[in-house]
């Protein structure tokens, strides 16, 4: 069984419709994907009916970007929620219309020094996406700023760029206890990937622990191997589910869908403790 628990459509910042990206999970071979676009669930509909025509079988989930009171960046994945649960829709809700005002103020800072317009950014983005730098990227690779969005991000937009401009998320924990209160299964998403920028202490993994974190996404290509042994214990101490995972955007990022898998048993765990929605099966 080859489970891939977390990608991305242009539903936010992957580059393929859901129905692609359920194309492409079988091409590469995957049993199990799960579609996990930041802080939507806008694609599920599309991925359910793709999923079933193509024989793979979907794990719906989200990824949702939080920020801690320290001001560090944690990205939680939640599986198998419920859509339609009101504290959560209302946090999201919250997160991508703030997300929208965010970018037009990158945009105005940007276009100050780089020939870029909102209609560039706008262009790059599907109706109704939650928006994100990764589009802001696409619009500076169009007007040959840069080659790709990794020199984007690793220049331009980076958190430390004087170009960037923080939107609204919630606290990690009390984002966990949402995922729960939805039926979801809260996954905490590449915990360790430092090239990102600033990473999490002990006390935020206990405070999300406390609030009923199910997981730890290990096997990921941004958290170093050093970061992953410490993972592990965490896990290990906690009874934490560890899984693995590619984080596919399509051509927007090098990751390849299968890159990490997850354990059937550790599918098997997520099933179990989910009330929120089920797995689509072919
Ligand atoms: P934002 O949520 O708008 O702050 O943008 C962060 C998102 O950009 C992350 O969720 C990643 O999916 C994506 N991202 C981060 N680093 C890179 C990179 N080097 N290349 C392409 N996409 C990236
Ligand atoms: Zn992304
Ligand atoms: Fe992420
Ligand atoms: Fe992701």
């Amino acid at each position: 069984m080859r489970i891939d628990l977390h990608a991305h459509s242009n539903v936010s910042d992957g580059t393929e419709a859901p129905a692609t990206v359920m194309a492409a999970a079988a091409a590469a071979g995957l049993d199990v994907v799960a579609l996990t676009d930041h802080d939507s669930t806008d694609g599920w509909a599309e991925a359910s009916l793709a999923a079933r025509a193509e024989g793979v079988a979907l794990v719906p989930g989200m990824e949702i970007s939080c920020r801690t009171d320290e001001g560090i960046s944690v990205h939680l994945l939640s599986y198998l929620h419920d859509p339609a649960h009101p504290g959560l829709l209302e946090e999201i809700t919250k997160a991508k219309d703030a997300r929208l005002t965010r970018a037009e103020r990158m945009v105005t800072l940007l276009a100050e020094d780089y020939p870029l317009s909102w209609d560039d950014v706008i262009h790059h983005v599907a109706p109704g996406a939650t928006l994100g730098r990764p589009h802001i990227a696409d619009a500076l690779v169009a007007a040959g700023v840069v080659a790709d969005r990794t020199e984007a991000f690793a220049s331009i937009l980076t958190s430390h760029s004087r170009y960037f401009v923080q939107h609204y998320a919630p606290d990690p924990a009390v984002a966990v206890a949402l995922v729960r209160a939805a039926g979801g299964v809260p996954v905490f998403a590449h915990p360790v990937a430092s090239a990102r920028g600033r990473v999490v202490g002990r006390r935020t993994y206990l405070e999300m622990i406390d609030a009923g974190l199910a997981g730890l996404e290990v096997e990921h290509r941004d958290n170093p191997e050093d970061g992953r042994a410490y993972l592990r214990a965490l896990a290990e101490e906690h009874g934490l589910l560890v899984t693995g995972s590619s984080d596919y955007h399509g051509t927007g990022k090098p990751n390849l869908l299968g890159e990490n898998l997850t354990t059937p048993d550790v599918l098997a765990r997520i099933e179990e403790q989910a009330t929120g929605t089920a797995v689509v099966r072919p």
